[in-house]
């Protein structure tokens, strides 16, 4: 199926969208967030400031700017409160909706951050768990999309393998 893992930056990837783990009010951050508009140039900032912000788990579309991708889709994921707060749930939300909105605009490869793992304080393993098994239950219906993870560390890489290879045994 039309999934990898890989280590690497998220703002070199030559997509049709990149995903940004952003914040509810989309106008920056730091992390990905910071690195992503650092390297589309300031007119993402502007077409981020005409969209009113974005609830968790949800997410909205733009341009890509100066970046070799052609859109970046923000969604701001959850941040960790312990695990009794919705998290898994909004997690989900994040991922799904970003890959939805990625199929009404015609995106064929899409490559995704750890969302809500750095600032936020999801623990990596738990978030690759609730990150790989969206993506694998979207991608069935969706065969023709490549969906790609970007991990920033070899850590974070071996804990989305691990939860790669648990996901498909308990399927
Ligand atoms: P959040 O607020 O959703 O937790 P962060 O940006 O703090 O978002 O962290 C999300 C993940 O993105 C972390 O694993 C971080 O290491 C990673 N990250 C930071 N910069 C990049 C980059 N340029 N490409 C890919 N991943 C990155």
């Amino acid at each position: 199926m039309g999934f990898s893992i890989i280590k690497g930056d998220i703002t070199h990837q030559s997509v049709d969208a990149i995903v940004n783990a952003a914040n509810t009010r989309l106008l920056g951050g730091s992390g990905v967030d910071g690195a992503i508009h650092a390297a589309a140039g300031p007119q993402l900032l502007e077409e981020c400031r005409t969209l009113g912000g974005c609830e968790t788990g949800k997410a909205k579309i733009t341009d890509g700017y100066l970046l070799p991708a052609r859109h970046v889709i923000h969604t701001p994921g959850p941040i960790w409160h312990g695990g009794r707060k919705g998290e898994s749930l909004l997690l989900a939300g994040s991922y799904r909706n970003s890959l939805e909105l990625a199929a009404t605009w015609s995106c064929l490869t899409v490559a995704f951050p750890s969302i809500s793992t750095g600032a936020y304080g999801y623990p990596v393993d738990k978030a690759a768990l609730v990150a790989v098994s969206t993506i694998l239950d979207f991608l069935p219906t969706h065969p023709e999309m490549n969906i790609t993870m970007v991990c920033w560390t070899d850590e974070d890489k071996a804990a989305y393998e691990k939860a790669y290879k648990k996901v498909l045994k308990d399927r």
